[in-house]
């Protein structure tokens, strides 16, 4: 099974996605930890990702596109994938499809978590304050300016691949503002259908 999960950052994907891979033997493919572990490790995709990423901008497609093509490829991915964070732009979506197609594979479906972004902003605000207090360390990302930048950028380049999958026929919506159980109930009662 092939699946995505789209929606702005701070939804729930990766929880979500965290719960579904186990129930249904998927794997969780989050864009964003595969470029936050390829700086860590300072790899080339690493250090051009940098700037982008510390910015809340989109990093260069060919970067995510080449780094998920040879990941698809691996032993793990082979009973299915849920992409988290990817595709983020119409080129990713179709860098995707033509993967996907060389690979002999095919989308299932398109999970929408679709949410309230007033109320996320204000929610995230409160865990950077309540992460500062117990002394944590905040991504730069998170912070509430760099996350507003985010949903701006997620507005302009990722929502629309919601009609470009509803146009396919696979896009099921699902509200993000429900407990994170009945989130995760409503993504695998329609994983079962
Ligand atoms: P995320 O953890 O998915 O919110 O991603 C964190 C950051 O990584 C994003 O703000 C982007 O800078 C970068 N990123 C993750 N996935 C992609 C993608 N598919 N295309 C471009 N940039 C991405």
């Amino acid at each position: 099974m092939m699946l995505i999960f789209l929606g702005p950052p701070g939804a729930g994907k990766g929880t979500q996605a965290k719960r579904i891979e186990e129930k249904h033997g998927l794997r969780q493919l989050s864009t964003g930890d595969m470029l936050r572990a390829a700086r860590a490790a300072g790899t080339p995709v690493g250090l051009e990702a940098k700037t982008s990423m510390d910015r809340g901008d989109l990093v260069p497609d060919h970067l995510v596109i080449g780094v998920v093509e040879e990941r698809i490829a691996d032993p793990d991915c082979a009973r299915g994938v849920i992409f988290d964070g990817f595709p983020r732009n119409v080129v990713q979506a179709e860098a995707l499809d033509a993967m996907l197609a060389r690979a002999g594979r095919k989308l299932d479906a398109v999970i929408e978590i679709r949410v309230d972004e007033a109320a996320l902003v204000a929610r995230q605000a409160t865990r950077v304050q309540e992460t500062l207090r117990a002394g944590g360390k905040v991504r730069d990302d998170d912070k509430p300016d760099v996350l507003r930048h985010r949903l701006a950028v997620y507005h302009r380049e990722t929502a629309p691949l919601i009609a470009y999958y509803k146009g396919r026929g696979i896009l099921k919506t699902v509200d993000g503002m429900a407990s994170i159980d009945s989130v995760t109930a409503t993504i695998a009662k329609l994983l079962d259908r």
